[in-house]
C-alpha cells in the first residue's frame, strides 16, 4: 500500500536528480545563516559551485556540538515570523539543541509519517494509541499529526499511566502503538497482572523506535503482544520521527530519500564508505525551509542495505542500529551524556574523585544508579548531614536527567580504582 506511490517507486535516476535540486536549494538557504555563512567561508566554500551528488562529500561535517553553539537559532533560514514550531532534543544541560519548523515543514513532516504509517498496512480504520512523550520530545507531536493525516483515529494518551492506557485500548479498540520498546514489555506486564493475556486487545501492529534495542527484543514483543512490530528510526535534528521507517516486509528501514540524502562514513576519518558497509549515518535534510542541516553526524552506527526491497519501494533501507560513536545513553527515553553527569559531581565540593554509573531494568523500566565517593572528612560529620548531600546529588542529577536516579554515597576507595581508560558507565540493561 502507498500513500505516494509515484515518489515511494520513483527510479533512482529521477531521485537523484531530484535530490540534486532540493540539495542545491537547501545550500542556498544554509549559506544565508549566520552558522553556514561563516562555516562555507572559513572552509572556502563556494556553494553554486556544488553541481553533482558528488560534491557533497567536500562539505563540512555538522555536529551536535555545532548546534549548541549556534543556539538559539544561528542556523535557521527564515524570518521569524515563518517559524510555527519548535522541537528540542531531550537531556541535555543548558542548551539543548533546537529545532524550529515552518507551517509548510510541519506538513511535509506529517506527509513523511503518513508514508511511513501507510507502508507497514496502516489506514484510516485504524485506532492509533500514540504512548510517546508529547512536547518538546518530537516522538509524540510527529506521529501523531502523521497518524491525523492518514485519517487514523488518534488517542494522544502520551507516556505513562498503564492502567489508563489499557482502558484506552478495550474501550476503543486500538489496533496500531506507538512505543519505546522498554515501556512495550513493561506494558505487557501489566497488561498480563491485571489478568488480560495481551493478544486479546487486538492490537496488530507496534511501531518501536525512540531508543536501540535488538532483534531479540522484538521479537518478545511481538510475542506476548501477538503483533507485527516495525522500527521507526529519527532524531530530531533531521525532524523527528520518519527518518526511515520498515515496510510491510520488516527487513531494513526505507530511509526517505527524497528528504533525506543519507551516507556511511567512517567515524574516525570522516571519509565516505560504499554502500553496505557499516558506519556512522551523516544525513542532510533537504526539505525544510526553516532549518536546513547539512551533513549532519548522527553518531549512529548502522549500513545501507543494498538490494532491492520486495515492496517496490526504491528508497534504500537502513539496518537496525547497532550502536553509537559517542558515548550518549537513552535512560527512559530521555538522552544522557555521562560527562554531563560528571559536571554535576564534579560542582559539587563533597564529592571526590571517583564515581560510577549503573544501568538496569526493573519491570522493564530503566534505572540510573549514580554511586559516588566522598571526601573522608564527610564520614566524620553527623549523618544528617550525609543525608542531606545525598539529597542534593539527587536533586542536582533529576533536574539533568529527568529521570529520578539512585544515588550511593561511599567512602574514598570503595569504587575499583580506575586502571587506564575509567569505565564508569555500567550498562546491564537487556537490549
Ligand atoms: P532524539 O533526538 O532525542 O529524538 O534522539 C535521537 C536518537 O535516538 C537517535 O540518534 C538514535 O541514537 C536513537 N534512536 C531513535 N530511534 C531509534 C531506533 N529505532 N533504534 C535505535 N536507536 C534509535
Ligand atoms: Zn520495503
Amino acid at each position: 500500500m502507498f500513500w505516494n506511490e509515484q515518489l515511494e517507486t520513483i527510479e533512482r535516476k529521477a531521485l537523484e536528480k531530484l535530490q540534486l535540486e532540493k540539495l542545491r536549494k537547501a545550500l542556498a538557504a544554509a549559506a544565508t545563516t549566520p552558522f553556514y555563512k561563516k562555516v562555507f567561508a572559513d572552509n572556502g566554500v563556494d556553494v553554486s559551485r556544488i553541481t553533482t551528488l558528488d560534491h557533497l562529500r567536500d562539505l563540512p561535517l555538522t555536529t551536535k556540538h555545532d548546534l549548541r553553539l549556534s543556539y538559539p537559532d544561528g542556523m535557521v533560514a527564515v524570518p521569524r515570523t515563518e517559524i510555527v514550531r519548535l522541537h528540542a532534543s531531550s537531556g541535555t544541560t543548558g542548551k539543548s539543541t533546537v529545532i524550529f519548523y515552518t507551517a509548510k515543514d510541519l506538513a511535509d513532516w506529517a506527509d513523511l509519517i503518513a508514508r511511513s504509517m501507510m507502508a507497514t498496512g496502516t489506514t484510516r480504520n485504524d485506532v492509533f494509541q500514540n504512548m510517546m512523550g508529547y512536547g518538546l520530545f518530537t516522538g509524540g507531536l510527529g506521529l501523531h499529526y502523521g497518524a491525523e493525516r492518514l485519517g487514523c483515529l488518534v488517542i494522544p494518551s502520551s507516556t505513562g499511566n498503564s492502567l489508563k492506557q489499557i482502558e484506552l485500548m478495550k474501550d476503543f479498540g486500538t489496533t496500531v502503538v506507538h512505543i519505546t520498546p522498554s515501556y512495550a514489555m513493561h506494558l505487557a506486564d501489566v497488561v498480563s497482572e491485571n489478568g488480560i493475556n495481551p493478544p486479546d486487545l487486538g492490537i496488530k501492529k507496534a511501531y518501536l523506535g525512540a531508543e536501540p534495542y535488538s532483534e531479540g527484543v522484538k521479537k518478545k514483543i511481538e510475542g506476548q503482544w501477538g503483533l507485527d512490530a516495525y522500527n521507526s528510526y529519527g532524531l530530531s535534528e533531521m525532524n523527528g520521527p520518519g527518518v526511515a521507517f520498515e515496510c510491510e516486509y520488516k527487513n531494513g528501514m526505507h530511509l526517505w530519500e527524497d528528504y533525506y540524502i543519507m551516507e556511511i562514513i567512517n567515524p574516525d576519518t570522516g571519509e565516505r564508505l560504499p554502500d553496505g558497509e557499516e558506519g556512522e549515518l551523516v544525513l542532510t535534510h533537504i526539505n525544510r525551509e526553516a532549518m536546513p542541516i547539512i551533513r549532519y553526524r548522527t553518531r549512529d552506527l548502522t549500513r545501507i542495505i543494498p538490494e532491492k526491497c520486495a515492496c517496490g519501494r526504491t528508497h534504500r533501507r537502513i539496518e537496525r542500529i547497532k550502536g553509537r560513536t559517542d558515548d550518549m545513553l537513552i535512560v527512559g527515553g530521555v538522552n544522557v551524556f555521562p560527562s554531563q553527569i560528571e559536571t554535576v559531581l564534579m560542582n559539587v565540593p563533597e564529592v571526590g574523585n571517583n564515581y560510577q554509573i549503573v544501568l538496569d531494568r526493573h519491570n522493564n523500566l530503566d534505572r540510573i544508579h549514580v554511586r559516588v565517593e566522598l571526601y573522608n572528612k564527610m564520614f566524620e560529620g553527623d549523618i544528617k548531614a550525609l543525608d542531606a548531600l545525598r539529597k542534593k546529588v539527587v536533586e542536582r542529577l533529576k533536574a539533568l536527567i529527568t529521570v529520578n536516579p539512585k544515588v550511593e554515597l561511599l567512602e574514598p576507595g570503595s569504587l575499583p580504582p580506575s586502571m587506564g581508560k575509567a569505565v564508569r558507565v555500567i550498562d546491564k540493561r537487556e537490549i
